[in-house]
């Protein structure tokens, strides 16, 4: 277990939070401030216990320079509005400069400081030793909530940690919580989802949670790999070629470990990767040579749905179809409806499942939605994350 911010006197410290504000922005908008909102527990908890605030997040890849289209003005903007209280921040194009540093020096309990980006530095996402020294003299204490980043080993994630005294800030907690117990002791059945386009990204996830699991369902653009690993004609869908051999051996190693691996039994296809094509329903060992499978089929639903349904955690990685065209979206939507009426702990994993689950309007339907794609991924993989790792230990 890691030490968070309520194992910390935080009163009269100055504390520097790594925060994900990589929030998308169209013309200087922010048009999604979900990260931000996510950030505000901790934030408003280290006012509210007298600490003096700065934060630091990184927003698009300026490939460290200071280009102001990637500024975080209008997130210290946002702050502003969201927690209805005055913010300092300093558009430095060093990111630390005198003038931050007297800031900083100057903050009185309960003041909030925002820093500017700090991929305008190259030593950033290099780890330089250099960086991760300026941004720890600033504080006493180092804070990391930006768990989308976690999976990085960077100055503002892991670097300065070096430096100070590290502990986590609620979401990582949140997230460490409920990825770790899911993994690590689950309460059974335990059933995990995995889908999207390509079998390639996600082996490492599967054989780590072929250790795990009781059940693992295989939907999405990567089934048609295993399909052809089975023998079957799959038309033109989509096909992982180099890893046909790999999905063998994961049918193989689930056989043998005593996990009851799913594949969908009947695809939804179309002439075309087009939202008007002409589609059809197809048995999985009856694909037409011209037609290509971009969702899974009524029966696989049913299939799916009846492992979910004895399940007591689930996690899912991946749409079961190319949700994002209309036509090719029942899948996934089953899944999301069959999860959100579950009484299992239900888990997504970031990334396109989270955007899907959002887009259904059933985010709040599920125990927990992973705030980090890449991170949570590679947590699904066991890997170690560095920006989790060097936090301290509860004793
Ligand atoms: P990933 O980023 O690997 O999770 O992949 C997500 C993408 O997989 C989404 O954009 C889906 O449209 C795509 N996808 C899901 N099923 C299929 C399919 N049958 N054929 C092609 N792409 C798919």
């Amino acid at each position: 277990m890691k030490k968070t911010i309520r194992d910390m006197d935080v009163s009269g410290k100055k504390v520097i939070v790594r925060c994900d504000f990589n929030v998308p922005l169209k013309d200087g908008v922010i048009t999604d401030d979900i990260r931000i909102t996510s950030a505000l527990p901790t934030i408003r908890y280290l006012i509210e216990n007298g600490a003096k605030v700065i934060l630091m997040s990184h927003l698009g890849r300026p490939e460290g320079e200071a280009n102001m289209k990637y500024t975080l003005k209008p997130v210290a903007e946002r702050i502003c509005e969201l927690l209805n209280k005055e913010i300092i921040f300093i558009s430095a194009p060093e990111v630390v400069n005198d003038q931050v540093k007297k800031a900083a020096e100057a903050l009185q309990a309960g003041d909030v400081m925002l820093l500017e980006n700090v991929r305008f530095r190259k030593e950033e996402t290099k780890n330089g030793a250099e960086f991760s020294k300026e941004l720890a003299k600033l504080a006493d204490i180092f804070v990391n909530d930006a768990f989308g980043t976690a999976h990085r080993a960077h100055s503002s994630t892991a670097g300065v940690a070096d430096y100070l005294p590290a502990v986590s800030g609620f979401l990582i907690e949140k997230e460490v919580q409920f990825l770790g117990n899911a993994v690590e002791s689950p309460e059974r059945p335990f059933v995990a989802i995995m889908g999207g386009a390509k079998v390639g990204d996600k082996i490492l996830v599967i054989e780590n949670l072929l250790k795990k699991v009781d059940t693992l369902i295989i939907g999405g653009g990567m089934a048609y790999t295993f399909f052809k690993a089975q023998g079957y004609e799959i038309g033109t869908s989509i096909l992982d070629a180099g890893n046909i051999g790999l999905a063998a051996e994961l049918l193989k190693k689930a056989e043998e470990a005593g996990v009851q691996l799913l594949l969908p039994i009947d695809v939804k296809a179309a002439k075309a990767f087009d939202n008007e094509a002409e589609t059809a329903i197809f048995d999985k060992d009856k694909i037409p040579a011209d037609w290509m499978g971009l969702d899974i089929g009524p029966k696989s639903m049913e299939l799916f749905a009846n492992a979910i349904k004895e399940a007591k955690t689930v996690i899912w990685n991946g749409p079961v179809g190319v949700f994002e065209m209309s036509n090719f979206a029942a899948g996934t939507i089953a899944v999301a409806k069959i999860l959100a009426e579950s009484d299992a702990v239900t888990i997504i994993g970031g990334g396109d499942s989270a955007a899907a689950v959002e887009q259904f309007g059933l985010a709040d339907k599920m125990t927990h939605i992973s705030t980090g794609g890449g991170a949570s991924l590679e947590f699904l993989e066991g890997k170690v994350l560095p920006g989790i790792a060097c936090l301290q230990d509860k004793n």
